[in-house]
C-alpha cells in the first residue's frame, strides 16, 4: 500500500511537471526551467534527463547522460543560460547511460561526486579496461547523507538503500521540495527488467519507501516520464 501511494504522489508530480511537453513530441535536446523555481533546470537528452542548478557561485550539474553521444549540447544548453563555471557534477548511480560524457566537465574544472559505493564500480571497470576515455571517475566520494553547498543553494545527497544500483543517490534540493531520481523509482511502473546490482526486491520496497519519507513535493525522473496525459 505504501508503494502505491509513493507511485501514485509521484505520476501526479509529473504530469503537471512534463504533460505538456511531452505531448508535443519535443526534440531530442530541451532545457526548461523548473516552474516555481528561480535556477533549476530540466536537460532532456533523447530518453535521458539530468538537472543542473544555476547559482551566484557556479553551477552544480548531474549526470552527463552521453553515451554513445557528445556531451556539447548538456555543455552548450547551460551556456545558454549562464556564464558561470560549472562546478559539480553529481552521479546518480554508476551505470554507463548517465555516467558517459564527464570529460569535457572535467576539463572546465568539475568536481565529480558519487555515493562511497560507486567508486568501487569505477575501479571495476577501469580494471577491466572497459571504462571508457569520456567517463571521469568520482573525485569525491560520499557517505549516506552529505550536503553540497553553492551560492545560496543547498543541495541533498541521500543514500536510501540498495535498489536498482547499491549506490542510488537520491538528490533533494529542500527549499524548493524537489527530488531527482534515476531509474530506481520508476513512475507507473515497477523495476526495469532487472535488479541489476543484486538488491533484493524487498530492499528495492524499502528503499522506495526511504524515499517517500523524504520531504519533497515534485519528483524529476532520470528518463522522460512516458504516460503523460
Ligand atoms: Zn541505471
Amino acid at each position: 500500500m505504501q508503494k502505491k501511494t509513493l507511485l501514485g504522489v509521484a505520476a501526479a508530480v509529473l504530469i503537471g511537471l512534463t504533460g505538456q511537453a511531452l505531448a508535443q513530441n519535443p526534440p531530442a535536446v530541451t532545457t526548461r526551467k523548473v516552474e516555481g523555481t528561480d535556477n533549476v533546470y530540466i536537460f532532456r537528452y533523447g530518453g535521458h534527463q539530468s538537472i543542473f542548478i544555476v547559482t551566484k557561485a557556479g553551477v552544480i550539474a548531474t549526470d552527463p547522460i552521453s553515451y554513445l553521444r557528445p556531451a556539447k549540447p548538456y555543455i552548450d544548453e547551460i551556456r545558454k543560460v549562464t556564464d558561470k563555471p560549472i562546478k559539480y557534477v553529481i552521479y546518480s548511480h554508476h551505470h554507463y547511460d548517465h555516467i558517459a560524457g564527464g570529460k569535457p566537465f572535467k576539463d572546465a574544472g568539475a568536481t565529480f561526486v558519487a555515493h562511497k559505493n560507486a567508486v568501487a564500480k569505477f575501479k571495476e571497470l577501469k580494471k577491466q579496461n572497459s571504462l571508457h576515455a569520456d567517463v571521469v571517475m568520482p573525485d569525491r566520494a560520499v557517505g549516506d547523507k552529505s550536503t553540497i553547498k553553492l551560492g545560496e543553494t543547498t543541495l541533498e545527497l541521500v543514500w536510501v538503500g540498495r535498489n536498482h544500483s547499491d549506490n542510488s543517490l537520491v538528490m533533494r534540493l529542500p527549499k524548493e521540495k524537489i527530488a531527482f531520481t534515476v531509474d530506481f523509482a520508476p513512475i507507473e511502473a515497477v523495476q526495469f527488467r532487472n535488479m541489476p546490482d543484486n538488491a533484493s526486491p524487498l530492499e528495492n520496497i524499502a528503499s522506495l519507501k526511504k524515499l517517500a519519507s523524504l520531504d519533497w513535493e515534485r519528483m524529476i525522473p532520470g528518463h522522460p516520464y512516458a504516460g503523460g496525459r
